[in-house]
């Protein structure tokens, strides 16, 4: 059983050094606003970071998955949720 704890979560509004965000994997330059969010998960300390827009799709995304909010780290699509960039996928080719 997984248990997962939040510790803190709070928006930065100028990064001090460059992150790299958790949910898509990019880089989340100097001086940009992003969000920080530790938790204890299984009894392990982590700390993630995000782009606010990622922010906004992982909460989008828990939703979706009935509120589990598992999702494979770095493997994301920059501000979109899996179901929004399918969704983008299948409107880019032509029917
Ligand atoms: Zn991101």
């Amino acid at each position: 059983m997984s248990y997962c704890e939040v510790l803190h979560e709070k928006e930065i509004k100028k990064s001090r050094k460059p992150h790299r965000c958790s949910w898509c994997g990019q880089e989340i330059p100097v001086g940009s606003t992003y969000r920080e969010f530790a938790n204890v998960y299984e009894g392990e300390f982590q700390c993630n970071v995000f782009h606010q827009e990622c922010w906004d799709a992982c909460d989008r995304s828990a939703v979706e998955c009935d509120g589990d909010g598992e999702y494979y780290p770095y493997y994301n699509h920059r501000g979109l949720t899996e179901r929004e960039w399918e969704a983008q996928q299948q409107e880019a080719v032509p029917a």
